[in-house]
């Protein structure tokens, strides 16, 4: 690599790990990574917790890392041009403007806890109908979004209202927490979040793009406290300490849609599927909101730049999706690494009807039924690891095939094939199983680090930094793999998809998946 060429840094906090990876600029070349994997704190069953301070502790660390590995392939940090953050979605931070402390763990977009905050907020709605927002901001009231857990902070913390009273009180999702910080914090710290983090707080006109009037009053959220909503590339503001000091942060997107601008997603139609912690397929429906009718959610794709035109998407979410291998590996202990299940589950040509539904934070799309729970089902005495950690990576590519029908249904264009990336795509049999039982191409690109890529293109492509184009063509070095359905006509799959709600079964769903 030229010694001149550009470095576009790229922060990727997701809900397991940080990640800061270095790309150049020319060849969209990942140089170097570091990752750290984040604490989940469970206080209490459905309570999920992240700690701010470690969240930017590990960023910091990582960035540090990054560079040191640079310096090792002899190249010069100072070519780092600019800065890219890519987030966690939702997950809600409040801190002390004062003190730059943080007033409560971090609530994580899985977390159950509001369930009752959930059920207030519809009461107030003219038809107790949790679809009753969706014109205003595209989303149905449930535990997900940031409006709901800021009312939660709100009603049972001390501290927060305290401060909320004594105007020191900042909300951000993880892009906001990250830029105060790394811009000064308290002293100067940029206050801003993007119009895809903003889109998914529930507070944010959908068609405006601004701060509601209405929604603020719903959910009773003073505005003062909201950051500033910019587009996803600009420059928000410059890194203020440490090794990157100077260097400007103009790039921030939402982790899924920061995929999709990385999977270079950038025409109505395309779509991609990420498979992380969660799963959550995106399929770009152009310069109009598309509302749905199918369960599905209605978000900002990306403004990529305070000029250019905000183009949208519809998205389906999974909650537990990598979670549920990570829990095999840490609850049942049936493997030691994540990587392992594709071994095991290898063992075996089939669960021999063995299901798993991993409702561990309720069902999201097209569901919304946040009092759902797991179940493990179909279970003989021939049962076993295998067959089990089989199942898991069979739930996945179920529930995603549930999602491309309802995407189907709403946006009217049948997809012909899926874009897919994060960390479960390393996983081969999990890339055969999902064309198997969706009956369509799965296209994974060589460089799976699509959600870092497209904050470091965002970053990039800012006014004012101008070292990347976002033209399809200067990303050739791309290649991808395909896995194509390869189930013979005669051959079909079947689930019952079990909820159980408090021990008690509520519903039964029976697929046959005909190829
Ligand atoms: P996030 O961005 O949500 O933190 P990642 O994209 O880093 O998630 O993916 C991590 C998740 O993927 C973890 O939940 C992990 O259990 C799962 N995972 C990682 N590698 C594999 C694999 N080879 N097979 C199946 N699951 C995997």
């Amino acid at each position: 690599m030229a010694s001149h060429e550009s470095l576009v840094a790229a922060i990727d906090q997701g809900t397991s790990s940080t990640r800061v990876l270095i790309f150049s600029s020319k060849s969209v070349e990942l140089i170097t990574y570091h990752q750290l994997e984040i604490q989940q704190l469970y206080p209490k069953e459905g309570w999920v917790e992240e700690d701010p301070n470690e969240i930017l502790q590990s960023v910091k660390t990582c960035l540090e890392k990054a560079v040191d590995n640079l310096r090792a392939l002899n190249i010069d940090p100072a070519n780092i041009k600019s800065v890219g953050i890519t987030n966690q979605r939702e997950t809600t931070v409040v801190w002390d403007k004062v003190t730059g402390k943080p007033l409560h763990n971090a609530i994580v977009w899985l977390d159950l806890r509001t369930a009752s905050t959930v059920e207030q907020l519809i009461n107030k709605t003219p038809q107790n109908d949790k679809d009753f927002l969706r014109p205003q901001c595209g989303l149905p009231i449930t535990t997900y979004f940031s409006a709901v857990k800021l009312r939660w902070l709100m009603d049972n913390c001390e501290e927060v209202q305290q401060a909320i009273q004594d105007e020191r009180c900042l909300f951000g999702t993880i892009d906001t927490w990250l830029l105060w910080n790394l811009t000064g914090g308290i002293d100067g710290g940029k206050h801003i979040t993007d119009v895809t983090n903003a889109s998914r707080t529930m507070l944010m006109s959908i068609n405006s793009l601004h701060w509601d009037d209405y929604l603020c009053r719903f959910f009773e959220i003073p505005k003062a406290i909201l950051p500033e909503i910019r587009s996803s590339s600009e420059i928000y503001g410059r890194v203020k300490d440490g090794l990157l000091t100077g260097v400007p942060v103009s790039g921030i997107l939402g982790d899924q849609q920061a995929a999709l601008v990385g999977q270079l997603c950038f025409s109505p139609g395309q779509a991609k599927n990420t498979y992380g912690t969660g799963c959550f397929l995106l399929m770009n429906t152009g310069t109009m909101p598309v509302e749905s009718k199918c369960g599905l959610l209605t978000t900002v794709g990306y403004q990529l730049g305070k000029d250019k035109p905000v183009m949208y998407a519809l998205e389906g979410a999974i909650a537990i999706a990598g979670a549920s291998v990570r829990w095999l590996r840490d609850n049942l202990g049936i493997i030691k690494s994540s990587e392992e299940i594709e071994t095991l589950a290898l063992q075996v040509d089939s669960t021999h009807g063995c299901y798993f539904v991993p409702a561990f934070s309720g069902l999201f799309c097209p569901y919304w039924q946040s009092d759902a729970r797991g179940t493990i089902c179909g279970l003989t005495q021939f049962t076993n690891k295998q067959h089990i950690a089989r199942a898991t990576l069979e739930a996945v590519c179920f529930q995603t095939r549930e999602l491309l029908e309802a995407m189907n249904k709403d946006s009217g264009i049948p997809l012909c094939s899926i874009q897919v990336d994060g960390g479960m795509t390393a996983n081969n049999l999990l890339m055969q199983l999902q064309a198997d039982l969706m009956g369509i191409e799965v296209v994974r690109p060589s460089m799976t680090e699509t959600t870092a890529l497209g904050a470091a293109l965002a970053a990039g492509a800012a006014e004012g930094v101008n070292i990347w184009t976002l033209d399809p063509k200067d990303m050739s070095t791309i290649t991808t793999d395909i896995f194509s359905p390869s189930i013979g006509v005669q051959g079909h799959y079947s689930l019952s998809f079990v909820m159980c709600i408090d021990s008690e079964i509520l519903g039964s769903r029976t697929f046959m998946l005909q190829f």
